[in-house]
């Protein structure tokens, strides 16, 4: 097993770590085999008030923080850039650990998180307003001012990332920060901490507190002194947070939400390239990704070829223990490994043709089960954990010597299939629009796939959802592909790619997906106020 060091388990408030008021904790648990990992501590109101509060000195008008040149902030984030790289891997074994997300796919999510840091540094000191030859005798100029403390609330399916999204464009605008990760993922979020306590940023720009939703979440939220707040995660939560961002004052909201995103294929597309779009769509992050185009419409020509092609391509994903070269580790949770196991039965029950998995995993990992044998000179007893192949491998075969020898067999004897929250990649065709599996998110490794005849057709079927995250289209035809991208109610469209995201681009929702942009030029205008100054400058000298 990779031992992974977990140095931070404290609230990270004013660049110090420090136990919560309440000095309770709560674990953080491994998805591979359901144990805990650690006690992190648990942070609630008092916390949030300890820790708005110094984010609010931080935003002083002679804080050290605004006195800095805006080029001196666009430094030290090129600084926390720099360190993050440096511990790309050990950021990435922690994610692992506590999320349970291949080691490769974490590690290269350091580098995208790594990346987004470096494009808004370099916009820190580009942030410009306008002149405006405003009517009268009067110059008019805008200037463009940092909005002041946020909350930032994010989830577990993308932990670095989703706090570099967050961090780096209010960083650069001038900011200070009060972030609380998921209940599920703190890890690496207080190692994030640590790094920026290292690049130099100033007492109270930057606070993590992990804790739960309607504690730790809800106290930011409500909180007077925060004036934004950015919450990614479902869309439930979503639209309690924009209620309580207007109770004690109105905040600034910017909402990243749910997602049931449809990819169409079209009968001129390369089926064996397409069905690999399509599989890579719905099955990144084992399905946990809030645009995941878990709806695969495809055309009447080419639909049951497509369909052999993904169930083929499905059934070869490799499942198993994250830190292996496997494709897809285990759900977050048992909540949600649960949840997705519901959908499935809820798929079949529905009548929709299951063609690839449709169960958890049970053949993953290297668990044994406890093990005893009476009437031997020694009892051997294996306990419930987790070991590498070799000595998983070794272990099976000392039970089956014990078994092939005589020796009584009395608990257990065999590998332990029931452990880890692991999903079998699951294709279901022949859905109809109207299957809950076709309406609601699962958020887990599960593609549907139905059969459209007309390029309308595809497209009301596409928009016929709440949601309006992502959207996809894949053929050759130039005017085909520009006509859904105009015409699908989607924040992102992508052609003949899928879930193609860098720093550089917009993303965020139509409808219930949620409200505003995180990445690109429109990423930090949410954490900019506008100020207009106007002066008077008339035609003629008044003397
Ligand atoms: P969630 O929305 O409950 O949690 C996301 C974050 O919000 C967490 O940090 C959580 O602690 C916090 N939170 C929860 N309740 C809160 C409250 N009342 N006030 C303030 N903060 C609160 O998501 P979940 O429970 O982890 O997952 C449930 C569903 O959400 C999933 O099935 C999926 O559909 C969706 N989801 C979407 C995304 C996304 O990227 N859009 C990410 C994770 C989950």
């Amino acid at each position: 097993m990779v031992k992974v060091d977990v140095k931070y388990t404290k609230l990270f408030i004013n660049n110090e770590w420090v136990d919560a008021v309440s000095k309770k904790t709560f674990p953080t648990i491994n998805p591979q085999n359901e144990t805990v990992i650690v006690q992190v501590a648990e942070a609630d109101k008092a916390d949030v008030d300890l820790a708005v509060a110094a984010a609010k000195k931080a935003f002083h008008r002679y804080s050290e923080w605004r006195t800095m040149d805006a080029s001196q902030r666009g430094l030290l984030m090129l600084k926390l850039a720099d360190l993050m790289e440096s511990q790309a891997r050990y950021l990435a074994e922690l994610e692992t650990l506590d999320c349970g997300k291949p080691v490769k796919v974490a590690e290269g999510e350091v580098y995208f998180a790594a990346s987004v840091l470096r494009y808004y540094a370099g916009k820190a000191d580009k942030i410009l307003g306008n002149t405006i030859p405003a009517d009268g005798e009067v110059l008019s100029m805008t200037l463009k001012e940092p909005v002041g403390v946020c909350g930032q609330i994010i989830p577990w399916n993308y932990p670095i990332p989703m706090m570099l999204w967050k961090i780096s464009p209010a960083l650069a605008a001038g900011c200070t920060i009060v972030l609380k990760p998921a209940e599920q993922t703190p890890l690496t979020a207080l190692a994030v901490a640590a790094l920026i306590k290292e690049a130099g940023f100033p007492p109270g720009v930057v606070n993590v507190l992990p804790g739960y939703g309607p504690t730790a979440g809800a106290a930011i939220t409500h909180h007077p002194d925060v004036d934004k707040v950015a919450f990614t995660g479902s869309t439930e939560v979503g639209r309690m947070i924009m209620g309580a961002a207007s109770v004690a004052n109105l905040k600034r909201v910017t909402l990243e939400l749910g997602g049931k995103s449809p990819l169409v294929v079209f009968n001129d597309a390369d089926v064996e390239k397409a069905a690999q779009i399509a599989h890579a769509a719905a099955f990144e992050n084992a399905g946990q990704c809030c645009c995941a185009g878990t709806r695969t419409y495809v055309q009447a020509g080419i639909y049951d070829q497509f369909v052999s092609k993904a169930a083929d391509i499905a059934k070869q994903r490799s499942v198993g223990n994250p830190f292996d070269d496997v494709q897809q580790g285990p759900q977050i949770d048992k909540e949600m490994y649960t949840k997705v196991l519901d959908y499935i039965k809820a798929g079949k029950e529905s009548g929709a043709r299951c063609v690839a998995g449709g169960d958890r995993a049970a053949d993953v990992g290297y668990y044994v089960q406890p093990t005893v044998f009476a009437d031997v000179q020694d009892d051997m007893k294996i306990a419930r954990e987790e070991i590498d192949k070799e000595m998983y491998t070794k272990v099976l075969d000392y039970i089956k010597a014990g078994k092939e020898s005589g020796a009584r067999c009395v608990a257990g004897g065999d590998r332990a299939a029931d452990v880890g929250y692991y999903v079998q990649p699951t294709v279901f065709a022949d859905v109809q629009d109207d299957m809950k599996i076709a309406r609601e998110e699962i958020f887990g490794p599960v593609q549907s796939i139905f059969k459209f005849e007309t390029f309308d057709e595809a497209v009301d079927r596409a928009n016929d959802t709440n949601y309006g995250l992502g959207a996809g289209v894949i053929t050759n035809d130039i005017t085909t592909a520009m006509a859904f991208a105009r015409h699908v109610r989607a924040g992102s469209v992508w052609i003949n790619i899928y879930n193609h995201v860098t720093s550089q681009t917009p993303f965020g929702g139509f409808k219930d997906s949620g409200m505003g942009r995180e990445l690109g030029e429109e990423g930090i205008n949410n954490y900019l106020e506008v100020k207009t100054i106007t002066m008077s400058f008339p035609k003629r000298p008044l003397l």
